[in-house]
């Protein structure tokens, strides 16, 4: 049996990192863990921390990192994920979300998928998300800048991070990414 592959993907909202991580996952036959996709399925079910998320989420803001973490290490428990691997789509966002992840995998390789800030705002005003509003993409973004740019430093300093031209067709853009997972984890 291959190894698990055990990847993180960063880049602001609207970069792509959500349509590729859905190929990607295909790809390579791992979990895409999307904690956006997550909360916003926890929002539509109604439960308790839907709920309470749907808050933060209107207001482009970053929900608590204890709960976010709790999310995260639950979903990461589960047998696709510890026995395939992942790809980590939202997660980490800021430093202390990042050590954390420390403690839950080893991790092979972090992609910062990049796309200029000016590209991405068009970009979300095309594709009419409902947490979408103007003030929360501006938010949004603010934040990426604040607290998720960080991570970059962060786990280059590690040897894990490549950056990865978000610019161009999702073809050409999916095959750039699996070039850079390929060349760090090659098949045995
Ligand atoms: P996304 O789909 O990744 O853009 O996430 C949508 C929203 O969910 C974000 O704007 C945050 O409000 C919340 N969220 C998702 N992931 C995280 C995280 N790792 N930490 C804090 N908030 C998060």
């Amino acid at each position: 049996m291959s190894e698990p592959i055990r990847l993180v993907i960063l880049g602001r909202q609207g970069s792509g990192k959500g349509t590729q991580g859905v190929r990607l996952a295909e790809a390579y036959d791992i979990a895409h863990v999307s904690t956006g996709d997550m909360l916003r399925a926890a929002t539509a079910a109604g439960t308790p921390m839907g709920l309470e998320a749907k808050v933060f989420m209107d207001r482009g803001d970053l929900l608590p990192d204890d709960v976010m973490q709790g999310v995260v290490a639950e979903r990461l428990d589960q047998d696709d994920a510890s026995t395939n691997g992942f790809l980590l789509d939202g997660f980490p966002r800021t430093v202390g979300q990042a050590k954390a992840l420390a403690d839950m995998a080893p991790l092979d390789l972090v992609i910062d998928l990049d796309v200029p800030r000016e590209m991405v705002i068009e970009r979300m005003a095309a594709r009419g998300r409902v947490d979408d509003t103007p003030e929360a993409i501006a938010r949004r973004l603010d934040l990426y800048d604040e607290q998720t740019r960080p991570l970059l430093d962060f786990y280059g300093d590690q040897g894990l991070l490549v950056t990865v031209d978000g610019v161009g067709t999702e073809d050409e853009v999916e095959g750039r990414l699996r070039a850079v997972i390929d060349a760090a984890h090659q098949p045995s």
